[in-house]
């Protein structure tokens, strides 16, 4: 399963967990928020509704 292809917010725990250390790598330094999940990554096509965090 590559996380390419998913959004971070359409992930369900087991998957979270069963792909942790690439999750650390999306979440580790955020460029945007999903204001819909409250989840974040760093890039806007993990996310379903992806917005610039501000900094
Ligand atoms: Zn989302």
């Amino acid at each position: 399963m590559s996380l390419k292809t998913k959004s971070l917010c359409s992930f369900k725990r087991s998957a979270l967990a069963d792909n942790f250390v690439q999750v650390q790598k999306i979440v580790s330094s955020p460029k945007f928020i999903c204001p819909k999940c409250a989840r974040v990554a760093n890039e806007s096509n993990f996310l379903c509704k992806a917005k610039k965090l501000r900094g």
